[in-house]
């Protein structure tokens, strides 16, 4: 089912978001994962793409098994990198002979040294327009409550995530954040700039203190104090405590303001999210 199509009906919606496994040992865990998450009955669940890897056809191959195995409603990631006109086409085609409708837009992350001047689809918006073009699909795009990091600006970014909305897209998914005021002065800015579709919020919860700088490295996500105060000095156990209250406490105030989504980053591991999911109401 298209993802549009269940906004209309659902005052929120809930996903996960899984990574194609590279080795066949660690594709289990992911069979495991989607076995335990299935029972909380997600809207659809998204299928990373490796930007500039092998792992892209890893995407189309567990897009597919996905649906089949499981039923699930599943959203493919495409990333610019790399794509070409006809292998987009290809792609498109594959999706629509699988009676897959949901497609997430990107650009991707430019590997180190990447020449950019050979992409035929420089921005995510130019993809999104294509794929709009192609029809069928209800498409998704990326959306940072903190500013992408090539960005200038906060207005401005939120002046090109405007471009792919008028190009196409149907809904935004944010990148992962942990202070709930970012995403809802991030509302009020699209909201400024006239972009109405929903907005779903991306979370993935601190487990440890290690993962701290490792997000704010990878996505210029920002830790809250309280929360770094929190986690400093406790062991493994106490850590993930913390992680998961915290991240309860983060879903349910945005749950309490109206979120029209949660998309959790599982990382193909079923535990924080299952007991995230156990504790916040999500209706
Ligand atoms: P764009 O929207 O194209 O923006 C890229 C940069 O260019 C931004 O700084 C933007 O402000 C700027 N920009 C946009 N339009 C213009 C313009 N017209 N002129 C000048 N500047 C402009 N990456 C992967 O490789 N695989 C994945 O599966 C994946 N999944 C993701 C899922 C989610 C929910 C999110 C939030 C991110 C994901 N990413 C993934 C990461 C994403 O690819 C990177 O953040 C990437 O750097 C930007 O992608 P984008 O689609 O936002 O790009």
């Amino acid at each position: 089912m298209k993802i549009s199509e269940i906004f209309k009906q659902k005052r929120r919606t809930l996903s996960f978001e899984f990574f194609p496994p590279k080795k066949v040992e660690n594709e289990q865990t992911l069979f495991n994962t989607i076995d335990v998450l299935k029972k909380y009955d997600p809207d659809f669940v998204s299928i990373t793409y490796g930007a500039g890897g092998s792992s892209q056809d890893k995407t189309v191959e567990w897009t597919l098994k996905i649906k089949k195995q499981y039923g699930l409603n599943p959203m493919m990631h495409l990333t610019c990198i790399t794509a070409t006109r006809e292998f987009v086409d290809r792609i498109v085609d594959t999706l629509k002979e699988n009676s897959i409708y949901n497609i997430l837009a990107l650009r991707g992350d430019l590997p180190e040294g990447f020449d950019k001047s050979g992409m035929e689809f420089s921005y995510a918006y130019q993809l999104v327009g294509y794929l709009k073009e192609k029809g069928g699909f209800s498409i998704g795009v990326a959306g940072y409550p903190e500013g992408h990091p090539e960005s200038p600006s906060l207005d401005k970014d939120v002046e090109y995530l405007k471009m792919k909305i008028d190009a196409g897209g149907d809904f935004i998914i944010t990148q992962l954040f942990f202070d709930n005021r970012k995403f809802f002065d991030f509302l009020d800015r699209l909201n400024k700039f006239g972009v109405t579709v929903p907005v779903v919020a991306g979370i993935m919860p601190v487990l440890n203190l290690k993962q701290v700088s490792r997000f704010t490295d990878m996505c210029g996500a920002t830790i809250p104090k309280e929360l770094l105060n929190k986690l400093s000095g406790k062991d493994k156990n106490d850590a993930y405590k913390v992680g998961i209250e915290y991240a309860v406490k983060q879903c349910q105030e945005l749950i309490d303001n109206g979120v029209k989504g949660l998309h959790f980053y599982t990382l193909n591991k079923f535990n924080a999210t299952e007991d995230i999911l156990k504790a916040v109401k999500l209706f």
